[in-house]
């Protein structure tokens, strides 16, 4: 899943991209506004952290920008210790959440995978499809209580596909969310890879569908 990091702080901005690599996401950053403006218009996110203060243009700003380009992807803000009136504003803005900094990185992932749940309200971290159970939190996959040892690159496509379950993902969508920036995938490495991946599933649950690309049927396990 793609994440977008806008904050000026390299610092900082570092930090959270090392953090979300580890658990398995694909951060991208900009580091003022006018760069997170144009990437989260012209891009697709599953998510974005945007920090307040920014070069350029300010993080308000880009998210009332976005949401009056009706880009709903949902928006962590990073805000100033202190400052509630940017914490009132932001969420006039349209913000989701917000964090005060400093934070620590395990309350920014706790919440940024609350975010992504469609099933919000629920405290789940495990998603389920049939006998597939992946667990967010401890980035754990297993099939029928199975575990199963999965490369972080297989973890990531498995991450994507179960956010995204009950609809068709593109090739070209799915690559762009497992790969991160410099690296230049072919379609067939991830043919291949899927092929793996499946075979260690041992269970038909990642479909393909010619021509359009691959699904897991959203389905509520049995257990
Ligand atoms: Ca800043």
């Amino acid at each position: 899943m793609r994440i977008l990091i806008v904050e000026d702080e390299e610092k900082i901005a570092h930090s959270i991209s090392e953090t979300l690599m580890q658990m398995g996401f694909v951060p991208e950053h900009a580091a003022d506004g006018e760069d997170g403006w144009f990437r989260g218009s012209t891009e697709d996110y599953s998510a974005a952290i945007l920090d307040i203060g920014l070069p350029k243009l300010d993080g308000l700003s880009v998210l009332r920008n976005w949401r009056k380009e009706n880009i709903g992807f949902p928006v962590i803000l990073l805000t100033a210790k202190g400052s509630w009136m940017e914490r009132v504003d932001g969420i006039d803005a349209g913000a989701d959440d917000y964090l005060v900094k400093p934070f620590h990185m395990e309350e920014l992932v706790a919440r940024l995978r609350a975010l992504l749940r469609r099933d919000g309200a629920e405290k789940k971290t495990q998603l389920v499809a049939g006998p597939l159970v992946l667990d967010t939190k401890q980035m754990r996959v297993s099939v029928d209580s199975v575990p199963i040892k999965v490369t972080p690159l297989e973890y990531r496509a498995l991450n994507f596909l179960m956010h995204n379950r009950g609809r068709v993902v593109s090739q070209e969508e799915l690559a762009t969310n497992i790969y991160f920036q410099d690296q230049e995938p072919d379609s067939n490495a991830i043919e291949v890879m899927l092929g793996r991946l499946r075979r260690k599933l041992k269970a038909d649950v990642i479909l393909t569908r010619r021509g359009f690309g691959y699904m897991i049927e959203d389905e509520e396990g049995a257990a």
